[in-house]
C-alpha cells in the first residue's frame, strides 16, 4: 500500500491529529481511511469544562485545553479556515439535587478557574438556577477532518483504502475508533451510539452553548444549531432512529424552544474502553493504537496524538496511565 515506515490507519480525531503532529515534525507516513462512518463526522465537537450528571472537570483538562487550543490555531494556519469557536458554556440545573451538587462544587480549586462571574448563580426561567462556564467552545470537527484530508491528498500523504485488520505489517497506528472497539481487539468496551440534530431556529440564543436535562445545544451561527445527544449501548449501528429523533426533539424544545426546522439527522458510535479517557501503547508486530476517546474527542485528541508521537519517535513514554498495556494488564484504571 505504501513505502513510508508508518501508516496512520483511519482518519477520525485520532488519525487526523497524529498525521499533523508527523507532518510538523517531518516524520514520513500515509494516512489511510476507508471514507464511511467514522464518529468524527457526526460530533458537535462540544468543549466543556466541567462536564456531566457529577458537574467534574475533564480529566488533566488544564494541560489538555491549553495544548488542543495551541494545536487548533496551528492548523487554522496551515488550512486558512477558522476550526475553534469559544463559546461560554451555560449550565443548567433541572433539579434542587443537581442544583446543590452544581453549588456544592463552586469554590473547588479545581472548579473556579472554570467560573465566569465568580460562580454567581444566573436567573433562567424555567430552570431552577444557571452556571457559566469558560474556557469552552466548538471545534468544527467536519471541516477539520475534510480540510487535513485535502491538505494531505494534495501533499500525496492520504490515501481512500481500507486496512484489513488482519493483514500482516509494521508500522501501523490503529486509529479505527469504534470499529476496532467493537471487534473486541482490546478487550471489552463501552462503545456508545449517539444521534444528533442540525436544526435552524429563530430568536434562539446564539451566545452560550446550553447544556442541562441530559443534553447540549450547540450554536453554530447564523440561526443553526447543534443538539443532542443519545447514548445507546445494544443497538451499535450508525443508523439515525425515530426514537432518537424524538429523544433529541425533547432536548431541543427544552433548552432552545418549540419551534425548529430539522436539517440534518444523524448517528455516529463513541469508542469508548475506559470512561472518555484515551489510551495508546504498541500492539504486537510492531503496530500501535489510539484509541477510546470517548465522547471527548475534540478536547484530548490533539494533546494525546502529541504524546504517542514523542512516544513513537523519541521513544519518550507517557503518562503510565495512558498506557494501553498497563489498561490491559489491568494496572492502570
Ligand atoms: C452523536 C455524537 C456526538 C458527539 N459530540 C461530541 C462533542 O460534542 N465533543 C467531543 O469532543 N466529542 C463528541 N463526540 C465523540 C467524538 O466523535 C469522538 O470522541 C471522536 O470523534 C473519536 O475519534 P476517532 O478518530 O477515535 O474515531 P472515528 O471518528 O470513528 O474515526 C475512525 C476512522 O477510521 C476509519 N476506519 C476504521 N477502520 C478502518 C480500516 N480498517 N481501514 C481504514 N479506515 C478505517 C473509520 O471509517 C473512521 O473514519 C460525539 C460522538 C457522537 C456519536
Amino acid at each position: 500500500m505504501s513505502e513510508s515506515p508508518w501508516t496512520i490507519v483511519g482518519q477520525g480525531l485520532a488519525g487526523t491529529c497524529l498525521a499533523w503532529e508527523f507532518w510538523k515534525r517531518g516524520e514520513p507516513f500515509v494516512l489511510i481511511d476507508r471514507e464511511h462512518g467514522g464518529s468524527s463526522r457526526v460530533a458537535a465537537g462540544l468543549i466543556n469544562p466541567i462536564t456531566g450528571k457529577n458537574f467534574e472537570p475533564s480529566v488533566n483538562i488544564s494541560a489538555f485545553l491549553p495544548e488542543a487550543l495551541e494545536f487548533y490555531a496551528t492548523v487554522e494556519q496551515s488550512l486558512g479556515k477558522p476550526l475553534w469557536h469559544p463559546l461560554p458554556v451555560l449550565r443548567l440545573a433541572d433539579t434542587e439535587k443537581e442544583w446543590n451538587r452544581m453549588l456544592s462544587k463552586l469554590t473547588r480549586s479545581d472548579v473556579t478557574p472554570w467560573l465566569a462571574h465568580d460562580g454567581a448563580p444566573i436567573a433562567v426561567d424555567g430552570w431552577i438556577g444557571a452556571i457559566e462556564l469558560r474556557g469552552g467552545g466548538r471545534f468544527d470537527t467536519r471541516s477539520f477532518i475534510d480540510g487535513s484530508r485535502e491538505f494531505f491528498q494534495r501533499l500525496g500523504l492520504y490515501q481512500a483504502a481500507e486496512m484489513r485488520m488482519d493483514a500482516p505489517g509494521a508500522g501501523r497506528i490503529w486509529c479505527e475508533g469504534a470499529v476496532g472497539l467493537m471487534l473486541g481487539r482490546y478487550g471489552p468496551h463501552r462503545c456508545a451510539k449517539g444521534e444528533i440534530l442540525t436544526l435552524k431556529a429563530a430568536g434562539w440564543d446564539e451566545t452560550h452553548i446550553r447544556i442541562g436535562a441530559g443534553g447540549w445545544l450547540v450554536p453554530l451561527g447564523g440561526g443553526l444549531f447543534k443538539v443532542g445527544s443519545t447514548y445507546e449501548w445494544n443497538q451499535l449501528d450508525e443508523t439515525p432512529t425515530a426514537a432518537g429523533r424524538a429523544r433529541v426533539h425533547e432536548i431541543a424544545a427544552r433548552l432552545g424552544g418549540g419551534h425548529f426546522e430539522e436539517i440534518a439527522h444523524e448517528a455516529g458510535i463513541r469508542p469508548i474502553l475506559r470512561r472518555s479517557e484515551p489510551l495508546i501503547g504498541p500492539l504486537a508486530g510492531g503496530n500501535w493504537m489510539f484509541n477510546g476517546l470517548g465522547s471527548k474527542g475534540s478536547l484530548y485528541a490533539p494533546g494525546i496524538a502529541r504524546r504517542l508521537t514523542e512516544w513513537l519517535i523519541d521513544g519518550q513514554a507517557p503518562e503510565p496511565a495512558l498506557d494501553f498495556g498497563n489498561f490491559r494488564d489491568g494496572s492502570a484504571m
